[in-house]
């Protein structure tokens, strides 16, 4: 299968990519992104040929439906890194909280967070690629705590990639902070900036469109790729699992195959909202995809009334990071999707220009067919944690409780949700601490000792042992030694 441009055709690219081409480089005409040609129909006899099927042989029928030009081999190497999850044979617990309310855990890999389900597989598959051309990437992120740590774990090591990680210097947890700087491969550097995640940020895309930079680049025969969700070698990864936990409830008896669930997804920059649409898209049944936010609650806007606005507004630090985000990348390729390559390159024009775009009455009834949205603050937030604990003994994190809201809110239907859960509870300790105690932990490790105890959970293993690793990197710097800094490294 092929790719095509979200914005359309320049004229000087071509007008259609491989899966391979995508990845690599993941930018296309006129500042859009790459989507597929066309989805394939799975449909309910799909659903029902793999009703037994484990995680792994899921994911390859999925994968294998889209023609991907990646060898089996490659692919299969790739999935195995699923074995390396808490059960490798089941990657992703689906579980009961209370009737209807069903949690999907997506965060049982190395570093506790929902990035590893798609960038462990997407690590390996960049860097074959990578040594099959005999060409090398240099892959630049920018973290305010949870794609830092899943990306360097990923290509940790890997041949032919490597990774430069800023992040703001004391604007992550510490579990999040200690997960990166105790990194010590050879083609990994991690960079704390003086500043906050927007300086991390803006300082990475002045160094992206630095002329001496992309010179400097050249001359090192390096490539730039980039490891978020922009890239779909991400996204092919985060529709897996929404088939997978639709089949899991079955296989509960919560449902019969064919009868509609909602999936309700704490979103930020949409990729694992995505997953979900293009899921649906491909015959999954889903009554509606509920987005969830924090107080960073463009999405909700968006959904509601049809206007994208983010005129006005700085992000707000919330007890849920990973979703304070304003500029939301894969909403673009839903709107692709639904008004094609003309109106999307006019909207997206739009929100650069003025920072706000309007949909047409008609427009938000198509999006709204889909979607339904609601927000909650952090005080909701920690109540959810509290309660839930107290009355179901459920723990979780501050970003999957933000869905507790709107499974109450969005649905209009009696049907089962599915929750996903982004984070484990290890690594926004303090937030969850408080609510089930009161306390006001400054130290991750406090916090962590605090819940192991109330809720009688072991802190798992590996981040027990973050607190004595020696610390590998150590740059801290002003943003205006970035590029030195890194050209330095590569
Ligand atoms: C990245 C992340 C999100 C947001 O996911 P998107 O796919 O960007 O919408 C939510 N929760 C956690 C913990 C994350 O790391």
């Amino acid at each position: 299968m092929n790719f095509i441009e979200t914005r359309g055709n320049d004229g000087r690219r071509p007008s259609s990519v491989s899966f391979s081409q995508a990845i690599l480089g993941p930018m296309s005409s006129f500042g859009g992104i790459y989507v597929p040609e066309a989805l394939p129909a799975l449909g309910v006899s799909f659903l029902r040929a793999h009703l037994d099927s484990d995680y792994k042989t899921l994911a390859r029928a999925v994968l294998a439906a889209f023609e991907l030009d990646i060898d089996q081999a490659v692919i299969d190497r790739a999935l195995d890194l699923y074995d390396g999850f808490d059960d490798p044979a089941h990657p992703v617990p689906v579980v009961r909280v209370r009737d209807d309310l069903f949690v999907a855990e997506l965060y049982h890999g190395p570093t506790r967070a929902f990035k590893d389900m798609a960038l462990q597989p997407f690590g390996l598959i960049l860097s074959s690629l990578a040594q099959e051309r005999d060409e090398h990437y240099l892959i630049l992120a920018a973290t305010s705590g949870d794609t830092g740590p899943a990306t360097l774990e990923t290509f940790k090591g890997r041949a032919n990639v490597k990774v430069a990680c800023l992040y703001p210097d004391g604007g992550t947890s510490d579990v999040q902070r200690l997960q990166m700087v105790t990194e010590d491969a050879a083609n990994l550097k991690v960079i704390g900036i003086h500043g906050d995640f927007d300086d991390a940020q803006s300082a990475l895309k002045s160094l992206l469109s630095s002329d001496s930079f992309q010179a400097a680049l050249r001359e090192r025969h390096t490539h730039l790729s980039a490891a978020n969700s922009v890239n779909f070698g991400r996204i092919i990864f985060q529709q897996i699992y929404h088939i997978h936990s639709y089949l899991e409830l079955v296989r509960q008896g919560a449902i019969a195959i064919g009868d509609k669930v909602y999936l309700n997804v704490p979103s930020g920059n949409f990729g694992n909202a995505l997953g979900g649409y293009y899921a649906m898209k491909m015959g999954l049944p889903v009554e509606k995809i509920l987005i969830s936010s924090n107080s960073n609650n463009v999405l909700t806007g968006l959904i509601r009334t049809g206007v994208y606005d983010m005129r006005g507004r700085k992000v707000i630090a919330t007890s849920s990071p990973a979703m304070d985000i304003l500029k939301s990348s894969n909403v673009e390729r839903v709107l692709f999707d639904l008004f094609g390559a003309q109106r999307t390159r006019e909207l997206m024009a739009e929100l650069d220009e003025n920072r706000v775009y309007r949909l047409t009455g008609e427009e938000l009834a198509s999006l709204q067919a889909v979607f339904a949205a609601d927000y909650a603050e952090d005080a909701e937030v920690e109540v959810y944690i509290g309660e839930t604990f107290r009355n179901h003994g459920y723990l979780m994190d501050p970003h999957t409780a933000t869905c507790f809201k709107a499974h109450v809110s969005c649905r209009d239907k009696p049907l089962p949700g599915i929750l996903y859960s982004t984070a484990e509870w290890t690594k926004f300790s303090p937030t969850i601490a408080h609510a089930l105690t009161g306390e006001t932990d400054s130290q991750d490790i406090d916090a962590l000792k605090s819940i192991s105890a109330a809720a009688n959970t072991p802190i798992p293993p590996m981040i027990e042992a973050l607190f004595d690793r020696p610390v590998a990197q150590s740059t801290v710097i002003d943003k205006q030694d970035i590029e030195r800094e890194v050209l330095a490294f590569i």
